[in-house]
C-alpha cells in the first residue's frame, strides 16, 4: 500500500469534513495544511462551493411527476403480484395434475375399458379420460382468469376516486 501524500490527505479530509465533523487532531492538520497550502487550499474553496450550490438546489419535484411515478410503480407492483401469481397457479395446477393423474390412473384405465360396453370409440373415452385429467388445470386457470379480471376492475375502481 502506498503512502498518501499530504496533498492527497488533505483532500481527502477535506471531502470527509462535509459528511461529518473530522476528530480534532485531523481538523488541526488539515486547517495548518490548508494555511500553509494554496493549492489545496482553492480546491478546497472549490468543493465548498460546490457542496453549498448543491444544498440550496431546489430538489423537490413537480406534483404530476410524483404522480405519474407513483402510478407507475403501482402499476409494475401489480405487474408483479400477477406474475407471481400466474407461476403460483402454474405449479398449482400441475401438482393437482399429476396427483390426480396417479389416483386416477387405475379407475381411468377401468374407465376406457367400460366404453366398449357402452360402445362408444376408444377415441371419445380417451378424450373423456383425457379431460378428467386435465380439468383441475383448466379450474385453476379459469379461477386465475377470473382473479385477474376483479383485480383489474378494482384497481380502474382505485383509480377513478
Ligand atoms: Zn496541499
Amino acid at each position: 500500500m502506498t503512502k498518501e501524500s499530504p496533498h492527497e490527505r488533505a483532500r481527502h479530509l477535506a471531502c470527509a469534513a462535509w459528511v461529518e465533523p473530522l476528530p480534532d487532531k485531523e481538523r488541526v492538520w488539515l486547517d495548518g495544511h490548508l494555511e500553509a497550502c494554496a493549492a489545496c487550499r482553492s480546491e478546497s474553496a472549490a468543493l465548498g462551493a460546490g457542496v453549498a450550490s448543491v444544498r440550496v438546489a431546489d430538489t423537490r419535484a413537480a406534483a404530476t411527476l410524483v404522480a405519474a411515478t407513483r402510478r407507475a410503480l403501482e402499476e409494475r407492483a401489480t405487474e408483479l403480484d400477477d406474475a407471481r401469481l400466474r407461476r403460483a397457479g402454474l405449479l398449482l395446477s400441475c401438482g393437482l395434475s399429476a396427483l390426480l393423474l396417479l389416483t386416477l390412473l387405475g379407475l381411468q384405465w377401468r374407465l376406457l375399458g367400460a366404453g366398449s360396453w357402452f360402445h362408444l370409440s376408444p377415441l371419445t373415452w380417451q378424450v373423456l379420460s383425457l379431460w378428467l385429467w386435465l380439468w383441475p388445470a383448466a379450474l385453476v386457470v379459469a379461477l386465475l382468469a377470473l382473479h385477474r379480471r376483479l383485480a383489474h376492475v378494482s384497481r380502474a375502481e382505485w383509480r377513478t376516486t
